[in-house]
């Protein structure tokens, strides 16, 4: 039953209570297993946790919903790790919201708490409506819910005056048929969690190689001599990656971490599975520890590639890969004159890093056959960070590491089946191909002008374009940047639609109508009248794999993701289209069969996915240097370097996840690798910038960003924490410091908010309590 918050809760809410310990030097061991174990039991009981545990990631099992690491070909019993023991116990405690609830809470009560807050109050069991005119939310049942939203939707003057907004939660058949929905309403309105998140990867890669995923397999790290980690943190947010690194260690492979902050996670890992990860030493991880300044990713592989083109001068025919250059790409010689070009200075000034530290991992670079460059979103959002990616790219152009084994370009995505989604065709601006193939399949005219992103969605809130926000899943306000302009925004729709199963801060982020239509989790049986369904993801390497649900949904009368949209399209669009959603709803192998025939690589869809483990989507430059891009090569670019400026006195500030957190899920407020307990409000500066803006360790300040629009955005009464990240910058939590970032600070290309370059102002606080 959920409570209010305990006076202890409360406290802790407050922040009052911060600790600071020393950042740890290893991630996993034991603690890895109590405070995953420990809270599972708690919260789930025994049995439950067990039978949950030991299915997770497993062949007839369900899949993790946390984030989108892939799985071995050989599982343990154990194929799981803390963070996402943690995911599936937030969404699988038998904790449940009571009908009186909603009125002890109306919406201005639901705002003052935290995301914390809301996530712990249990699961949504039953729809819940905000009329005009009431200033909280009342049960309804469905029916009247579904009448609700498709009498809106009907009303409207325009399609395009809807947006259906879509989180990595959803499974394969979901997205294929809310994409469907969405189109034969008439709009091309698709934003997703992509779009803050791997949107600069895609716009990268689909550019210059052709397909906008992950060129490697699971089984390529063991391959690889040389593993380069830049801009990802996979102790907190793949943890299980540590695993396949440890295995890279062993067979041989070196690794070189590129990153401001020094992760625990990149140093040392102790696997939990091992006795010696126990009371070991554990595996150490990188040879070599790069600490970049914010934003010097792109400046550090052009002068990793300037040396790359200096020691084949020096020694013809020995360091490039020429046949692959001279068969499979396009481009090269322009590349080589801008890249030779390079300003060294400016190089050493972007990347903060000495002339020798980039020799040195040029120098590996050339001794490795097998090299694997991987990123997550400390590449992504920065402005530049399409054309960073672009010259990962070049890189590995250079000497041939794509399309083959041990070697590739490898974007690590953060959420379940947030590739998924995309290849079901999740996006405001899918390919005239895929529209063509849908309206063959369906016999309607799907909108072929481009739709909202997620930050042009906000814009079109905010200036009365958009007027009804349905979501499936996720927790926009609070993952988009600039949360006051967000939030004014969302207020602004007619109706807010929420698909979800735990209250999080976008459900008290309304419109003038709002609903919250409760769904099951993944973990749960999904039974419908044509017998057990299970739904299908797709993981970071594309491999696609189904998800069996194992226990008791938490209450009656919930419904799967895949029945709410049904019963949507069906009351809101009758028979305009020749569909049919109710078979959908009965047995998902009728959407299946129809992804087959519409979503590129999905043929025989129904047959691959039952393969043991599911199957693998073709991939051309993975499979065979094949190149789909506009001249059926593979691309090198010239992207001009461009450095950040940071004006004397300001930091360059990024935003970071916690430990105890998945994306905006906040598990508890402790972020063990940091040394952070019983707090989010902090801030993060290297001891010698403190000390050199007058500041002490310890001490409240306030952080004001400084753009160009002179919009004084600030964050107040946060604790500042001395910490070794890289001189100029800093770093504090998301999505606490996204009221930072301006809606119109965006990555070029993607309109991927740049969350990791941040100009900011650090001055004593002005009063305590956090904005
Ligand atoms: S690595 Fe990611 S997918 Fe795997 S169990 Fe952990 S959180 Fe889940």
């Amino acid at each position: 039953m959920a409570t209010e918050p305990t006076s202890a809760e409360r406290k802790v809410d407050d922040q009052e209570d911060i600790r600071i310990a020393h950042p740890k030097t290893w991630a996993a061991g034991l603690p890895g297993i109590t405070h995953s174990v420990g809270p599972a039991v708690r919260e789930m009981g025994a049995g439950r946790a067990a039978k949950l545990l030991t299915s997770m990631n497993h062949k007839d099992g369900f899949d993790c919903m946390s984030c989108a690491w892939p799985d071995p070909d050989h599982r343990k019993v154990a194929e799981f790790c803390e963070n996402g023991a943690k995911a599936v116990t937030w969404e699988a405690t038998p904790v449940t919201i009571p009908r009186e609830f909603w009125q002890q809470h109306p919406i201005p009560v639901l705002l003052e708490k935290t995301e914390y807050w809301l996530g712990m109050q249990g699961r949504l069991v039953e729809p819940v409506y905000k009329a005009a005119d009431s200033d909280h939310y009342i049960p309804i049942d469905w029916d009247e819910a579904f009448r609700i939203v498709s009498e809106k939707l009907r009303s409207l003057d325009s399609p395009d005056q809807a947006a259906f907004y879509t989180s990595g939660r959803a499974s394969n058949e979901a997205a294929f048929e809310y994409q469907l929905f969405a189109r034969a309403f008439g709009t091309n309105n698709l934003p997703d969690c992509s779009n803050m998140c791997h949107e600069s990867t895609g716009a990268a890669l689909g550019e210059v190689i052709g397909v906008g995923k992950s060129t490697i397999s699971y089984d390529d790290f063991a391959k690889a001599d040389l593993i380069i980690i830049m801009g990802q943190n996979p102790g907190t947010n793949h943890p299980r990656m540590l695993t396949a690194l440890e295995e890279a260690k062993k067979a041989g492979a070196s690794i070189v971490a590129v990153n401001p902050l020094p992760e625990a996670g990149l140093m040392r890992y102790k696997n939990p599975q091992k006795v010696g990860g126990w009371i070991g030493k554990g595996t150490g991880l990188a040879d070599e520890y790069l600490q970049i300044r914010l934003a010097g990713d792109q400046a550090l592989m052009q002068a990793v590639a300037k040396r790359v083109l200096e020691a084949e001068e020096a020694d013809p025919g020995t360091v490039l890969d020429h046949d692959f250059i001279d068969r499979y790409c396009q481009g090269f010689d322009e590349y080589a004159r801008s890249v030779r070009a390079l300003d060294d200075v400016e190089v050493l000034r972007a990347t903060g890093l000495s002339a020798g530290e980039i020799g040195g991992l040029a120098d590996r670079y050339m001794r490795a056959d097998r090299v694997i460059i991987t990123w997550a979103m400390g590449l992504t959002q920065h402005k530049r960070a399409v054309a960073t990616i672009k010259d990962i790219m070049n890189l590995l152009f250079l000497r041939g590491n794509i399309g083959k084994p041990g070697a590739g370009a490898s974007p690590i995505r953060g959420h379940s089946n947030v590739q998924g989604d995309r290849t079901m065709g999740i996006w405001e601006k899918m390919p005239p191909a895929f529209l063509d193939k849908l309206q063959a399949e369906f016999g309607f005219d799907p909108p072929r002008e481009n739709g909202v992103d997620s930050v042009d969605g906000i814009r079109a809130l905010a200036d009365g374009r958009l007027k009804v926000w349905v979501a499936l899943g996720g927790n926009l306000v609070s993952a988009v940047s600039d949360t006051r302009a967000a939030e004014d925004a969302m207020r602004k729709a007619e109706l807010t639609v929420q698909i979800s199963t735990k209250l999080n801060r976008s459900h008290a982020v309304v419109g003038r109508e709002a609903l919250i239509l409760p769904t099951m989790g993944r973990t749960e049986i999904d039974r419908q009248a044509g017998g057990d369904q299970f739904v299908s993801v797709e993981d970071t390497v594309c491999a696609v794999h189904p998800s069996w649900g194992q226990v008791e949904p938490v209450a009656p009368g919930l419904l799967s993701e895949i029945a709410i949209v049904s019963r949507l399209a069906r009351a809101t669009l009758g028979d305009k289209v020749d569909v049919d959603w109710a078979g959908f709803e009965d047995d998902y192998d009728t959407i299946r069969d129809h992804i087959a025939h519409v979503c590129a690589g999905c043929e025989d869809y129904n047959r691959r996915i039952r393969n043991k483990g599911g199957f693998v989507l073709a991939h051309g430059p993975r499979d065979s240097r094949t190149f789909p891009t506009a001249t059926g090569k593979a691309m090198f670019t010239v992207n001009e370097l461009e450095v950040l400026e940071v004006p004397q006195g300001r930091l360059l500030l990024q935003t970071v996840r916690a430990h105890d957190q998945f994306n905006t899920t906040i598990y508890s407020l402790n972020d063990r690798y940091r040394g952070v307990k019983k707090g989010r409000d902090v801030v993060f500066v290297n001891p010698l910038d403190i000390a050199e803006l007058g500041l002490e360790d310890g001490q409240r300040v306030d952080v004001h960003s400084e753009f160009s629009d002179g919009v004084d955005r600030v964050i107040r009464g946060f604790r500042l924490v001395s910490y070794p990240t890289a001189r100029g910058c800093a770093a504090a939590y998301f999505p606490e410091a996204n009221p930072l970032v301006p809606l119109g600070s965006t990555a070029e290309v993607s309109n991927t908010p740049a969350s990791k370059s941040v100009v900011v102002r650090i001055e004593p606080a002005t009063r305590a309590a956090a904005a």
